[in-house]
């Protein structure tokens, strides 16, 4: 799988266009990799994680085209990840007639807000709506394993928002695996029972490190957190030898310039994902 990030930030993006920190001034001086965009990641041109609000710069910036994209699968519905205007931006409505049909999964939640953010698409009932937008939905729930085209997906719980059902991904194919695991806080524990059970070695892990060098929290990791969450994969025999760690959902006021977090994550033996980075799993 060739799996390329389309944002590494977490929600008020890297930098904040209102904040004048010394993270922010250096970054947006400095540009290249440490302007991180709202996070989304795409898979071999056609699989996207998060329908989010930064895909369209992304695609338009990093020359990225997303005419193929025929599954996404949906992390959960705050606002930096879900933005539902992208289904009409790629439906006949909008001049698109080409476009694939999308394959889209998400909560019964996630759904929910999709379906009254899509403007006058909302009235039409979600058959109707989804039959113009050239759109077909799978509500889904934590803890199952099913196809999406020829990749094998399994979800898991996050520990994120208590007052959403947020999910974790992992997707497989030809015996490789991927690991997409923003936004969390430590796993709950049922998620590690349920990665126990799926009991295979992952190739690649994309983990949260919204919180860095700052305070710990039950919603995100800092690098403290994130390190123990690794360490116990490891002990756990999920991690294949050679498997690549990398840091994403980077917020400003946690995480220095990209460079800074890239030498302190190699001390630990992770590495730090960047917008536009594309990686072989
Ligand atoms: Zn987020
Ligand atoms: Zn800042
Ligand atoms: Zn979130």
């Amino acid at each position: 799988m060739r799996a390329q990030f389309l944002g590494t930030a977490a929600a008020e993006g890297y930098p904040d266009p209102f904040c004048g920190c010394a993270n922010c001034r250096s970054a947006q001086e400095l540009g290249g990799p440490n302007l991180r965009k709202r996070s989304s990641l795409l898979i071999n041109g056609e699989l996207l994680i998060d329908l989010g609000p930064d895909v369209l710069a992304a695609a338009q910036m990093h020359g990225i085209s997303l005419a193929q994209v025929c599954y996404c699968l949906q992390t959960h519905e705050h606002q930096d990840h879900l933005h539902p205007a992208l289904f009409i931006a790629r439906s006949p409505y909008c001049g698109v007639h080409d476009a694939p049909l999308l394959h889209f999964y998400s909560t019964q939640g996630a759904l929910d807000l999709a379906t009254r953010d899509m403007g006058h698409f909302a009235t039409l009932g979600m058959d109707e709506a989804c039959a113009r937008l050239n759109l077909a939905v799978y509500p889904i729930e934590p803890f199952q394993t099913f196809a999406v085209g020829p990749y094998q997906v399994s979800t898991v719980l996050a520990a994120h928002d208590p007052t959403i059902v947020p999910l974790l991904y992992i997707i497989e194919r030809e015996g490789r695996s991927l690991f997409y695991a923003t936004d969390t806080g430590p796993l709950p524990e049922a998620t590690w029972q349920a990665l126990r059970a799926w009991g295979r070695r992952l190739d690649v892990v994309i983990m949260d490190h919204t919180l860095g060098f700052g305070e710990g929290s039950p919603r995100h990791l800092n690098g403290e957190q994130f390190r123990c969450e690794i360490a116990r994969l490891r002990e756990a025999g999920l991690l294949a030898d050679d498997a690549r760690i990398y840091a994403t959902h980077i917020a400003h006021h946690s995480n220095p310039i990209h460079l800074e977090l890239v030498c302190q994550a190699a001390t630990h033996g992770y590495l730090v994902a960047h917008d536009e980075l594309t990686i072989t799993v």
